[in-house]
């Protein structure tokens, strides 16, 4: 079923878990992450990247999305990933996308106030769920964020201002994580997130959990985060699949795809204890 991420994601940060956040880029990819979930019985964050509409418009997304989650018998949120353009944001709440994202970390914290608080006031009237960003998760290459940038780590004392001034449902922080590909694992700063979460009960986000290591992603599943984004593995585990695996024609190409996508979602709803 089609739901918004608030109870989701509160219910997530209470029980100590977290639930994954997987980019759809077509319609294959969102029919397997949506399989995994049911498999499993858990709920998934279906999200579809501003940044990737060059290759699927939002009205694709929004259908996409909607018929995926309707049919479901888990919950399903879907959810607009890194939404920098106000009008794009609004856009995807009347296609009836259920949660949105908006990014304005880049900014100063006075703007990034502004253009969530913009944000969450519309989406509240109509019962979506709005997830900002403070501090900078940056990008190792191009792929769901916009542009190749380093990370600026959140403060756990701006965090209680900015949730209080905004109203926001959820915050994306940045621990040490990048989008992207790593060259080798990177540092989390769980003691970070720990002072993070000490200081306020909102679901806490997670970008660029992609090749993380499980160990890693599992302390911030234990200590405050509630929600896991993935992206690069999924592409990394279908090209390799194809790559070394080969393939008889298209309609096995397609098979092998889906089991590797699979496999890599299935994996982390493991690693991140949900439930
Ligand atoms: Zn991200």
């Amino acid at each position: 079923m089609l739901v918004n991420a608030k109870e989701m994601l509160c219910k997530a940060r209470r029980e100590h878990y977290a639930v994954p956040s997987t980019n759809f880029v077509d319609w294959l990819t969102a029919e397997t992450y949506v399989n995994c979930a049911e498999k499993k019985n858990l709920p998934l964050i279906l999200s579809f990247a501003e940044s990737h509409i060059p290759y699927l418009s939002l009205e694709e997304a929004s259908e996409m999305g909607r018929y995926f989650a309707n049919r479901a018998s888990v919950p399903v949120v879907l959810h607009l990933d890194h939404g920098t353009n106000q009008d794009i944001i609004f856009r995807a709440m009347d296609l009836g996308f259920t949660s949105v994202m908006i990014d304005a970390s880049q900014k100063t914290f006075e703007e990034n106030v502004a253009k969530t608080k913009a944000i969450v006031e519309e989406a509240h009237t109509r019962g979506v769920t709005v997830e900002a960003e403070l501090g900078h998760v940056g990008s190792n290459d191009i792929g769901e964020a916009k542009e190749i940038t380093d990370s600026i780590y959140t403060e756990a004392k701006d965090v209680v201002a900015f949730v209080e001034q905004t109203q926001v449902d959820s915050l994306a922080i940045s621990i040490g994580t990048s989008h992207g590909l790593y060259h080798g694992e990177p540092h989390i700063h769980i003691e970070r997130l720990k002072e993070i979460a000490e200081v306020t009960d909102i679901p806490l986000v997670l970008h660029g959990g992609s090749s993380s290591g499980y160990d890693n992603l599992e302390q911030c599943a234990l200590n405050g985060i509630a929600k896991i984004n993935i992206y690069t593995d999924f592409v990394v585990a279908a090209k390799k699949a194809l790559n070394e695996g080969g393939f008889a024609d298209y309609f096995d190409g397609k098979d092998k795809v889906r089991a590797a996508v699979e496999a890599v979602l299935a994996k982390y709803y493991d690693v991140f204890h949900t439930a």
